[in-house]
């Protein structure tokens, strides 16, 4: 079945119960069991069925399938957030059973900020460090890779830096090193990208963004491709080929073969700390993924429209978009996205003077009247953010040019409104923000 296809049926038929065609929400905390010997089957894992919603939840696992069919894996676990599945993700692929801390996971330096605080500042407190490479090429991931390298890890289009990485080179050098790729498909959505084919091992997104589509919930989760072989690794990874402690002894690559990821993340890391999405915004998610094709359609050819204007507004200083020609992702663009560029761009309003970018920016922001002030992205709404003034200002503004913000930097997340409406309330804030600017200058 093709992606728009499987967004809509895959995971469930009707319920065979009530023959319901939407996906019931299953709003239950426990299943019962026929017997104690049908209890045990459970818990032993020898049967398929629920015990308990912290470890599996039937509306929870329509969207589990729908995804993983989607990005072409062979199961996946669904998490509180998507901040939850990189962390599971992250935690599975790096902890070893006797905690020996010695682990580390080496990443592109582009990425989502909390996602860089995650890898830089809360893992290394359980013993899994973070290496981050001198830019998003294979070969400076290459150049950080050690024996202790447990996984490499990139988004494949970086939120905000809108940066698209070559998956196929960095994938093979994760693989000449005996180690997965795991990839942050959450900007692309399998819609643009499916990862898997070009060589990753590991999907992760945050469904609260493109997928869901609709800012009403939060979710995450992670895929697993399946290709990894685990057995062939067993001294790097012995969580999945040795008897596991924490569950009578399981081993989790013989029990589960191409599945051993996401069983292990379910049945060590979900179950015991229990980041699960809740029926209720698994629901949610699955009603915003049925449309997940059309929506991203439009989001791309808004974008597409969004970044012409900008480009010859001349209050804009500079716009940053892997669909233009120069840009330096454009290339990639054609290979991954068929030309199809994310919705998500940055750019520059023009200020004079020594903090004039900081201040059109702001001015330019809080002169927006349609697109809502606030940070999240891939709601059907535009949305707009002024990472200096908001998500950033706690940073030194060197700091701030390091993870790619400048103080005019403007990052949109362009909707599915009609296009001319969205270019008209961009047109009149680049206005106001520059008159603002001359009224105040005329002043001082
Ligand atoms: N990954 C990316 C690329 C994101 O943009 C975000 C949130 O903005 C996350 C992960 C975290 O997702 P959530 O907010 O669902 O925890």
């Amino acid at each position: 079945m093709r992606p728009e296809t499987i967004a809509i049926h895959s995971g469930f038929d009707s319920d065979p119960t009530t023959h319901a065609v939407a996906v019931p929400i299953y709003q239950t905390a426990a299943y019962a069991f026929d017997s104690a010997d049908h209890a045990t089957a459970l818990f032993n894992l020898e049967e398929d069925g629920y015990r308990y919603s912290r470890i599996s939840n039937p509306t929870v696992a329509v969207l589990e399938k729908r995804v993983a069919d989607l990005e072409g894996g062979v199961a996946a676990l669904a998490t509180a957030s998507g901040q939850a599945a990189l962390h599971y993700a992250f935690a599975n692929v790096a902890d070893t059973p006797n905690g020996s801390g010695a682990a580390n996971i080496v990443s592109t330096p582009q990425l989502y900020g909390t996602s860089h605080t995650l890898l830089a500042h809360v893992m290394p407190r359980s013993g899994v460090m973070a290496r981050f490479a001198a830019n998003d090429s294979a070969e400076a991931m290459a150049d950080q890779i050690d024996g202790n390298t447990r996984a490499l890890f990139c988004e494949t289009v970086g939120n905000p830096a809108g940066n698209i990485c070559d998956i196929e080179a960095i994938a093979k050098v994760a693989h000449a090193h005996g180690v997965p790729l795991i990839v942050d498909n959450t900007v692309a959505t399998p819609i643009l990208l499916r990862p898997i084919a070009h060589g990753a091992d590991i999907v992760v997104h945050s469904l609260t963004k493109f997928m869901g589509g609709h800012g009403a919930a939060m979710g995450g989760i992670l895929v697993d491709g399946g290709n990894f072989d685990w057995q062939a690794q067993a001294a790097r990874f012995p969580q999945f080929t040795r008897p596991d402690e924490s569950y009578h002894g399981l081993v989790y690559a013989e029990r589960f073969g191409r599945a051993a990821f996401t069983a292990r993340a379910r049945s060590v890391l979900q179950r015991t700390t229990g980041a699960i999405l809740s029926p209720m915004s698994a629901f949610l998610l699955l009603q915003g993924i049925e449309t997940v094709a059309l929506r991203v359609e439009r989001h791309v050819e808004n974008a597409r429209a969004v970044a012409g204007f900008l480009k010859t507004s001349r209050h804009v200083a500079w716009v940053e978009y892997a669909g233009f020609p120069h840009s330096p992702y454009y290339a990639l663009a054609e290979k991954y996205l068929g030309g199809q560029v994310p919705s998500l761009l940055t750019f520059g309003v023009k200020g004079a003077g020594a903090n004039g970018g900081f201040e059109a920016g702001k001015r330019f922001y809080d002169s927006l009247k349609l697109i809502k002030r606030l940070v999240n992205i891939g709601d059907t709404k535009s949305l707009a953010c002024h990472p200096a003034s908001t998500t950033h200002r706690q940073m030194p503004e060197a700091q701030q040019r390091k993870a790619g913000v400048t103080p005019e930097t403007i990052r949109l997340s362009v909707g599915i409104e009609h296009k001319d409406d969205i270019i008209a309330d961009i047109a009149q804030a680049l206005a106001a923000a520059t008159a603002g600017g001359q009224q105040l200058r005329a002043a001082e």
